[in-house]
């Protein structure tokens, strides 16, 4: 029986790899100008870095984690997400000391054990941005512009940013005991989950897609009632923020996202042609996170995006996709002695920047250039015994069909005059 990929993950195929290369490139490009440094942390972590980081009672945490043991009997976890190991290596390696506001930007696999639905895997593609520093709702703007930049600068259009405010130590508790009051008349109209979570973390009810408990969510109070001082002024400034740099969003008071450790501002970006999972990316504030994982209490704010949902969402908007050049010089030999000076001629072609291929084979010159033509290399250079004596060798113009005979010393010139 063949071998098959595991449930909810998937092979990048050499045809689909134009569309990554795209999308990472331009992702380092905004990222960078807006100040970010990659940062590139480890597949796995201890499990409990994330137990702590993302919070007990999320989805993630009690369901949806990877964990394994190594063979000393450790907990170890597949990334579930970007966050926690940033800050885990910005506190282990102190970046903080240098640089009072560290700007810090990731992409890589995360490993959630979820159901498998279009949009959703198991391993999929984030990258994702960190300001770990700041307090200040200018910052909060700035990440956001910079998550719409890159979907900007890849083509996306009609993407609608989800705005909220999630509250604080001070006054989230008051938000929840308004929820445990609403939703406790409420409990049988819930489904199983949003009655665990009604006991765990009644802010996780307003999550839920289920379609009787959207209907009791829709009523439920709002954040903007109970939000302190503090996180009124943080989301009013932001919005004057985000509405001077022209950037206009949705407020959505039952926005809370999968992770605990947000507070004051939470965001998605959402594309409505990705049905169910619309979700393109999302973050917010994270002001608790640092010194939950044992630093000095360090505001932050960061985001995430899925690379999956986003190359879909381009190719349902039909966005075009440079795709690569291919290769640009297929070397033909007449007869299997020379396949050592095509592999030499080969190399140097190669060592100037210029593709090349030829063939391994042993077919006809015949069959060498029906391959040529399938990769529709623009030029073939084609070795005869007799003109090797020579030092020369037949250079064929695949577009126009001018076939010339050249010296073996001028073949770099002739490429590079074509090509640079
Ligand atoms: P999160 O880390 O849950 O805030 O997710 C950030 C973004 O990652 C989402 O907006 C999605 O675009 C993407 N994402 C999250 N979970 C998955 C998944 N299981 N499969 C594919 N993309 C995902």
């Amino acid at each position: 029986m063949l071998a098959k990929v595991p449930k909810g993950t998937n092979d990048i195929l050499p045809e689909q790899i134009d569309c990554w290369y795209y999308l990472e490139n331009k992702t380092r490009e905004v990222l960078q100008n807006y100040g970010y440094r990659e940062i590139r942390t480890p597949a796995f972590e201890h499990t409990e870095l994330f137990v702590r980081g993302i919070g007990e009672t999320t989805d993630i945490v009690q369901k949806e984690m990877f964990t394994f043991q190594d063979r000393k009997g450790r907990s170890l976890t597949l990334r579930p997400e970007g966050t926690a190991p940033v800050v885990r290596a910005y506190l282990e390696h102190n970046l903080g000391r240098e640089n009072p506001l560290s700007k810090l930007f990731y992409i890589g696999s995360m490993f959630r054990c979820e159901k498998p639905q279009a949009g959703r895997y198991r391993q999929f593609n984030q990258f994702g941005a960190e300001a770990i520093g700041s307090p200040l709702p200018v910052i909060d703007a700035e990440i956001i512009a910079a998550a719409l930049s890159i979907y900007k600068q890849l083509g996306l259009t009609d993407l609608k940013l989800m705005l909220n405010s999630v509250g604080c130590r001070k006054c989230r508790p008051q938000y929840l005991k308004a929820l445990k009051d609403y939703f406790g008349e409420k409990r049988e109209m819930l489904c199983v989950d949003c009655r665990q979570r009604y006991e765990q973390n009644p802010l996780r009810i307003l999550d839920c897609k289920k379609e009787k408990c959207q209907l009791v969510i829709k009523k439920c109070p709002s954040i903007f009632e109970y939000l302190c001082e503090d996180c009124a002024n943080h989301f009013n400034t932001l919005r004057n923020c985000l509405d001077n740099i022209g950037i206009t969003y949705q407020i959505n008071p039952l926005l809370v996202r999968g992770l605990d450790y947000y507070t004051k501002t939470a965001f998605e970006i959402v594309a409505e042609e990705l049905g169910a999972q619309n979700a393109v990316g999302g973050g917010g504030r994270y002001d608790y996170l640092v010194e939950e994982l044992g630093g000095k209490s360090t505001p932050a704010v960061g985001f995430a995006a899925g690379m999956e949902r986003i190359l879909e969402t381009m190719l349902k908007q039909g966005i075009r996709i440079p795709v690569w050049d291919g290769i640009r010089v297929f070397i033909a030999v007449t007869s299997q002695e020379q396949v050592v000076t095509a592999l030499s001629i080969a190399n140097q072609i190669r060592e100037k920047g210029i593709s090349a291929e030829m063939d391994f084979l042993g077919k006809s010159l015949k069959s060498q250039m029906r391959t040529a033509n399938k990769l529709q290399v623009p030029y073939v250079l084609i070795l005869g015994s007799e003109e090797l004596k020579e030092n020369k060798v037949t250079i064929k113009d695949m577009v126009n069909g001018v076939q010339e005979e050249i010296s073996l010393n001028d073949i770099l010139a002739y490429l590079k005059k074509a090509y640079f």
